[in-house]
This record gives structure tokens, sequence and C-alpha cells, in this order.
């Protein structure tokens, strides 16, 4: 069975076209009459393994094929964990490493991936840019003030930080640990905002000086 399945690549988050190999699986027990489908390949655009399964209402099983259909449930099975965010280079690994970890843990846990992310961001404002106050609001409006982000990323870190509802009082902002109340959407939002944080911060600064080692390479001309 080879079956067709639009998505985002779990390893390189390119949306493709992956066309797997499968076999499907009746169920088992007389009460249900579906099924499902497990397919396997390769991602045609970095060549990474991913296996999918998908439950179907319906099972039938013909002379050549037998499949699952009138599919509810598809799910990337293997990698575990997508890692589908590219990261640019020149971010640090002790940053990148907890962006990871963030993102990995998004699916079986927004929480957890919001108290990660928010400690990466104090991490990111304390040691990086040595920002330290006495709560995450007055950090953010001092990383604001020095102008080192975009007016815009800054309001938008700020508004997270209310959503969040990290800063609601003092000890609450100031202590990392704690467990914050986030849906999905909201945690992939603060991963959407610290990649920008590392835009800022690390991607573009290096893009930047290696373009004018380049131009006193070629015209010998400094800045
Ligand atoms: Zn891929």
């Amino acid at each position: 069975m080879t079956k067709t399945f639009k998505a985002t690549c779990p390893y390189c988050g390119t949306r493709v076209y992956l066309e797997l190999w499968g076999e499907g699986y009746k169920e088992q027990k007389e009460t249900k009459s579906g099924g499902y489908n497990v397919a396997a390949g390769f991602c045609p655009n970095c060549d990474e393994f991913i296996v999918i399964v998908e439950h179907g209402e319906k099972y039938e099983e013909t002379q050549s094929d037998d499949e699952a259909y009138e599919i509810d449930s598809t799910k990337i099975v293997f990698p575990k964990f997508a890692t589908g965010r590219t990261l640019e280079d020149g971010i640090p690994e002790k940053y990148s490493k907890n962006f990871r970890e963030a993102e990995q843990v998004l699916e079986i846990s927004p929480k957890a991936s919001a108290t990660l992310s928010r400690y990466l961001l104090q991490l990111i404002l304390h040691e990086e840019l040595h920002i330290k106050k006495k709560n995450l609001e007055e950090e953010l409006n001092e990383l604001a003030t020095q102008k080192i982000v975009s007016v815009n990323l800054a309001k938008m870190l700020q508004v997270f930080r209310k959503v969040a509802n990290f800063g609601a009082h003092p000890k609450k902002s100031s202590n990392s640990n704690e467990i914050i109340e986030v849906e999905k959407g909201e945690a992939e939002i603060i991963l959407d905002l610290l990649e920008e944080l590392f835009d800022c911060i690390f991607v573009k600064p290096k893009q930047q000086a290696d373009f004018l080692a380049d131009i006193k390479d070629r015209y010998g001309i400094e800045v």
C-alpha cells in the first residue's frame, strides 16, 4: 500500500508530500470495524526516516491491499519529538539546546514548553544581555529602552508575559521555576518570539559581521 500524506516534516519543518509504504491492520475487537494503517518512508527534502500511524473508522480487505479508510486520526510516531524549526547558525549551544527542549515537549505539555521558554528568555536577558532587574516586566522594559530588539518584538514579549501571567506580581515573575498555565497556541507563539529574539541578538549580527569580513577580503575596504 502506498499512501500520500501532506505533512510538515518533523525534522526539517518543510511542508512536504510524503509518499510512504505501509500496511493495514484490521481492529481485532468484534465490536470495532475500523483499522490502522502504518506507513513509513523518507522525507523527500531531508531524507530522514518517518513513521505515520493512522486510524480509520472502516477497514477494507481486498485481494491486493488491506486498508483502513474514513481516517479520523493521523499521528507521526517516529521521530518521537518534532524538531521542525530550523535554527540559523550563530546561536550559542546553551540557548539553542534549551529552545529545542521547549520545542520537543510542546506536543505533550504546552505548560512545560512555556516554562522552559520563560527560563530561556530570562537566561538570554541575564547572561547574554546583562539585563537584571527585580522582575521580568522591568527587564523587558529595559530591553525595549536599550533598543536591542525592534519595538514590536519588545511589545510582543510584554504581551506574552501578561498572557502567560508571569509577572502578575514581582514574586511570581521573579520565580523561574513556577509552572505556567497556557494553551498550545500560546506556547507556540512564545517559541516564535524566541526565534525572533535569536535573530536579533545572534543571527543578524553574525551575518552582518560575515558580510563585512567578506567585503574586506574582496575589496580591502574596512568599515
Ligand atoms: Zn524533512
